[in-house]
């Protein structure tokens, strides 16, 4: 497959931009090579600046669960940025995008809008800070919640595939408020909870987790950190950037029927455009100011085109039917590659939650960090050279979830089940 004016923009890239992307997983330094540029999506499918076609698994990383280019989400946008695209002031579209989200949401009595999952996160943990009186946030090794200070340490795909454990420019006197336990382990939440937690604001986690490759709560591991953070009083965030109405209308915590104090969204609900949102508790959310003295602000927050895009997404996701055959496409998707390497004698480990999916080049079971650390990311790296060349783009990193889209059918599975076939006998 010819991607020459792909290498020569990224030529031109590299020398304005660090490493010449705006965000590093772009960068294929997971994969290696050179990033792919493109100029059209449609539906389940990308192409490139050379003009070569690819079915999507990325998604953008999360928010098109409807796939490229819905029409009633372009039409959606067309018209807000007819009536105004920031007003810095109150307007109808925030009113029904906050109803949908807290009618939707179980947990959800009151949320704030903001322009990305970075800032929902940055901001819930604040609140948490703020109305506990406590400084220190338990994290679960590999978990990612945004580049938000506090987060990066031991923080997951982006952060590891670069090989930086931390990233300078964090204080030690932050970091060390950050305390890490691995996912899916009760017991070493139990033990932290016994000794540190009156210094525990919050247990910040995403229910299931997308950021190191995905990886699924164990059974009784969501109830139980609800559990042990009630016992302890320490607020529980559920960190649904990428679950929330992705897994479900609801997100997780509809899926495992947990309920957090606090949630953080993002993805999913800006519609392939920027937003977040934060909310919980009503007691909890009136400390945030106005209404309380916990500081947030953003001049775009509740953007009209964001808001409208995300209204859009919502709307069609509250169809009958629609995480059904999600659902359908995905676990065909994953039979048909958890087959493919069973033919080929591949050890492979397919985990999957919904549409939300990683094929972890491991004949072992992946339930944390260090088992994720298992997969052989070289054969990733030319699994994933193998499928672009024929078509596929998958997350260029074995430590990402893919995507399962709404625009995937039954052409685009079969495509990619073949490609995939040919992949493994090729590796
Ligand atoms: C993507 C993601 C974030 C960060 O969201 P941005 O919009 O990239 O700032 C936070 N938490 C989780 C779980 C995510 O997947």
């Amino acid at each position: 497959m010819d991607r020459t004016t792909s290498s020569t923009l990224f030529g031109r890239a590299r020398t304005l931009m660090p490493g010449g992307v705006n965000s590093p997983v772009r960068a294929f330094r997971g994969v290696g090579g050179d990033p792919v540029f493109f100029r059209q999506g449609e539906g389940a499918w990308l192409t490139d600046v050379d003009g070569n076609r690819y079915v999507d698994y990325v998604g953008s990383w999360g928010p098109l669960i409807l796939g490229h280019c819905f029409p009633p989400v372009v039409e959606a946008v067309t018209a807000a940025a007819r009536t105004g695209s920031s007003f810095g002031a109150p307007h109808p579209g925030e009113v029904e995008l906050a109803e949908l989200i807290c009618q939707t949401v179980p947990s959800v009595e009151k949320v704030r809008l903001v322009s990305s999952g970075t800032e929902a996160t940055t901001a819930a943990v604040r609140l948490a800070r703020g109305a506990t009186g406590r400084d220190c946030l338990l994290k679960f090794e590999g978990c990612y919640h945004g580049a938000g200070d506090s987060f990066l340490v031991k923080a997951g795909s982006g952060v590891e595939t670069l090989g930086l454990p931390d990233s300078p420019g964090v204080p030690a006197a932050l970091a060390q408020l950050t305390l890490t336990v691995p996912f899916n382990d009760l017991g070493a939440v139990e033990a932290m909870l016994s000794k540190r937690g009156r210094d525990l604001a919050c247990v910040i986690v995403e229910p299931v987790v997308g950021n190191m490759g995905v990886l699924v709560p164990k059974a009784g591991f969501l109830s139980g950190l609800r559990e042990l953070c009630t016992r302890h009083g320490v607020l529980l965030i559920f960190d649904e950037v990428m679950t929330g109405f992705r897994l479900a209308k609801g997100g997780a915590q509809a899926l495992y029927g947990v309920a957090p104090d606090l949630t953080t969204m993002g993805k999913v609900i800006g519609g392939g455009l920027p937003v977040g949102a934060y909310g919980g508790r009503k007691d909890l959310m009136a400390k945030i100011a106005p209404e309380g003295p916990i500081y947030q602000a953003g001049t775009l927050s509740g953007n009209p085109l964001a808001v409208a895009a995300g209204i859009a997404c919502l709307k069609e996701l509250a169809r009958p039917g629609t995480y059904e055959r999600l659902e359908a496409t995905s676990r065909r998707l994953a039979e048909g590659i958890a087959a493919a390497a069973a033919g080929v004698g591949v050890p492979l480990t397919v985990n999957r939650v919904g549409s939300m999916w990683t094929a972890f080049f491991t004949g072992l079971p992946v339930f944390d960090y260090p088992t994720a650390k298992r997969a052989d990311t070289a054969r990733f790296g030319r699994f994933f050279h193998e499928l672009l060349d024929r078509g596929v783009y998958l997350p260029p990193s074995q430590f990402e979830s893919a995507f399962v889209s709404l625009a995937h059918g039954e052409a685009e599975i079969a495509h990619t089940l073949l490609a995939v076939k040919q992949a493994f006998a090729a590796l």
